[in-house]
């Protein structure tokens, strides 16, 4: 089942959307919210985005969002958006981000990698302290369309673990395939889980470009075309850091919405990888990241340190390789 909850500013209004057999959806009354506290105390100009309304989103069951990929669910109305930044944090292009989306005070949801987060921990709670929604993206930026069972679940659990531990605090659980790469297996593993699954409708395309007014008009022309979309953008790409604050001025002057998803409970963890993470701590590292979708470019290669401890690793050897500098 998936239900999800609307919040628009001054009066409230909260809807249930749920899935039953046969994939017909029905809308009923859950319990009335208040916006979140953060965001109250934000008041947007006349030519800030705001957010328009808040969905809460009931992982129950692992519903997929982002029809890219998947037909499942349509939440957006005409000219709604939501904005989603991969594979940070970074340490200087999410400050840069989070104070642009703060002169908006508008708000997204940041899928962060497990290694990264424990890179810049800083960069990660502003992110939370700033009110926005933070999920996670695996370990490593693993693709896991190539991976065996052990690893997708692995890389999954190391990610989330990484993530709780250098925010100190839940996550939401809220994920995206890097490379948006589900096999089957790995979307199996993320329903037992109850994880919600969120692709993709419009892409950046912002890793292909140092020019931000290229992904500026990469996004406008997607939205041209679909008029609302759950966007992908990356807080690790010089295109989005710079270009991000004239992004949100441009879909203001074109009268798009914002709506901010929010987890109706918070991710849960599992023992064995929090101590695994834990054991680990203090070791220097920084994630190589690729981009999320069909890049065309090799990136530089980084440092990156190996992943925690021996056991059930998403190492590998030559898959791990690749995993982390790509195959091309
Ligand atoms: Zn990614």
């Amino acid at each position: 089942m998936m239900r999800v909850g609307q919040v628009t500013r001054g009066a409230i209004a909260v809807i249930a959307i749920g899935a039953i057999a046969g994939g017909i959806l029905v809308a009923s009354p859950i319990a009335a919210q208040q916006g979140a506290g953060p965001q109250s105390k934000c008041q947007p100009g006349p030519n800030a985005l705001g957010v328009s309304r808040t969905i809460e989103i009931d992982a129950t069951g692992g519903p997929r969002f982002g029809r890219v990929q998947y037909r499942d669910h349509d939440f957006l109305q005409d000219g709604e958006v939501v904005l989603t930044f991969d594979d940070g944090p970074h340490p200087s292009f999410t400050p840069m981000i989070l104070d642009a989306l703060d002169e908006h005070c508008t708000k997204a949801t940041f899928f962060v990698l497990g290694q990264r987060a424990l890179s810049f921990p800083q960069q990660l709670r502003d992110v939370g302290r700033r009110g926005h929604t933070i999920g996670t993206h695996t370990w490593s930026h693993a693709n896991l369309g190539r991976n065996s069972a052990a690893q997708i679940e692995s890389q999954i659990e190391l990610g989330v673990s990484a993530a709780q531990l250098a925010l100190g605090g839940p996550t939401a659980p809220f994920f995206r395939f890097p490379y948006l790469s589900d096999p089957g297996s790995a979307q199996a593993y993320l329903k037992s889980r109850d994880i919600v699954n969120i692709s993709i409708d419009v892409d950046s395309h912002d890793f292909r470009t140092k020019s931000p007014s290229r992904m500026i008009s990469n996004v406008l022309r997607g939205l041209e075309e679909k008029r609302k979309g759950i966007i992908l953008f990356h807080d690790i790409q010089p295109s989005t850091a710079h270009g991000i604050r004239q992004m949100l001025a441009e879909l203001k002057a074109r009268g798009f919405r914002v709506v901010h998803l929010r987890p109706k409970q918070s991710q849960s963890t599992i023992a064995a990888y929090d101590q695994r993470i834990e054991r680990d701590r203090g070791a220097p590292r920084v994630a190589a990241v690729r981009p999320s979708s069909a890049p065309t470019a090799r990136p530089e290669p980084q440092h990156v340190a190996a992943p925690p401890t021996a056991q059930a690793q998403p190492r590998g050897g030559a898959n791990w390789l690749e995993n982390v500098f790509g195959r091309w």
